[in-house]
């Protein structure tokens, strides 16, 4: 249970690009990564210590709880229909959650970073709501709370078990965390995950958590915005670099490994197939590297189906994380077999199976 636990403090960013920073001769660009990396590793620290001191946590709550997190999907009796979002801020400080400046229902405010936020949770309740019936993350109407202006130029976002957290960036490599509408979505879907299959973080496991989040991320943007499978850019966290970095994104699920190739980033690690897999003990196994592989799978099929990538897609990738069998430490070859089952038990032996046992074999997972 502590393993699992521990795991919930999960960055958008992940160690490796914030290591290579903070050994950058240039003072603007290592001062800020290194101020982040400590945040990171004091926020972790938190975590971990509170899991320790509760470990279980009382009925109807969400801290800690161990088979009352898992759940079927289905929701409960009367589970609200509307979000209760409440956004803070951390003023650059680290203490969270910070001061309320948007509850739900408040008229937009000044601030687009709180607006944006605001926004972006919204649009995931929706999506989780309209397409998939499920009342937020836990199935019963979880509020939804963010904190903003995290830190002194912090370059992460994270969602730490029980809020989502979001910095500023330092401007010269990484903008604001709120402007993509996808790193908002990923970090609440780690919420969705932690209530549902609860995927460890780490490994195979892991880089799975971190590819569902980015599936519903690029879901939820690629919903906010109508397009159909072929309209999407399907990149994680378009808009977050700053001009001066040789890149488009963090990820990308059409063409993993192609987000950034940069002079102080480095290139983008992600493999798009089982040939080129990387065995690691870095950034937990590698979770946000090798999810680029489960993460090209999920682009294949939405794109073999063509139409909106949330409806058939999404929906098999759904039925899989909240259907209670994809056991906790699960590998990417079970997983594929489950969205197969999926696919055939949802829409029968037709197209859509057919499109998930072509995308895994495409990417080298069997799935027979
Ligand atoms: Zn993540």
């Amino acid at each position: 249970m502590t393993e699992t636990q521990a795991a919930l403090f999960c960055t958008i960013v992940p160690p490796h690009v914030l290591d290579r920073l903070a050994r950058s001769q240039d003072p603007a660009l290592s001062a800020p990564a290194r101020r982040t990396l400590e945040a990171d590793a004091v926020q972790r620290t938190r975590r971990q210590l509170t899991t320790v001191a509760a470990p279980v946590a009382a009925p109807g709550t969400t801290a800690g709880e161990d088979d009352a997190d898992r759940d079927t999907g289905a929701d409960a009796e009367g589970a609200p229909e509307s979000p209760q979002r409440t956004v803070h801020d951390c003023q650059n400080g680290t203490d969270l959650p910070g001061v309320v400046v948007r509850a739900e229902g408040d008229e937009p405010v000044k601030d687009a970073t709180v607006n944006r936020v605001y926004t972006g949770l919204g649009a995931t309740f929706e999506l989780l709501l309209k397409e998939y019936g499920r009342s937020s993350l836990d199935g019963a109407g979880l509020p939804l709370n963010a904190s903003v202006h995290f830190g002194d130029q912090y370059g992460n976002a994270f969602w730490d078990g029980e809020q989502m957290v979001f910095g500023d960036g330092d401007g010269e490599i990484f903008l604001d965390f709120s402007i993509p509408v996808d790193v908002i979505a990923h970090e609440l879907a780690h919420g969705l995950t932690q209530h549902t299959a609860n995927l460890s973080y780490y490994g195979q496991p892991g880089a799975l958590n971190e590819s569902v989040s980015d599936v519903i991320g690029s879901l939820v943007k690629q919903y906010t915005l109508g397009q159909t499978a072929d309209e999407a850019d399907w990149l994680i966290g378009a808009g977050l670099l700053a001009p001066r970095v040789t890149g488009v994104a963090l990820r990308s699920m059409k063409a993993p490994g192609t987000a950034y190739d940069d002079d102080v980033l480095g290139k983008d690690p992600q493999p798009a197939t089982m040939d080129d897999y990387v065995r690691t003990g870095r950034d937990n196994g590698g979770v946000h590297i090798n999810s680029g592989i489960p993460n090209h799978a999920f682009y294949l099929v939405a794109t073999r189906l063509g139409g909106k990538a949330w409806e058939r897609a999404g929906q098999i990738w759904f039925d899989v994380l909240t259907g209670g069998e994809l056991a906790v430490d699960a590998n990417f070859t079970s997983f594929a077999r489950l969205t197969a089952a999926a696919a055939a038990a949802r829409y029968g032996e037709g197209a859509e199976h057919e499109a998930v046992v072509k995308a895994w074999a495409q990417v080298g997972v069997e799935t027979a």
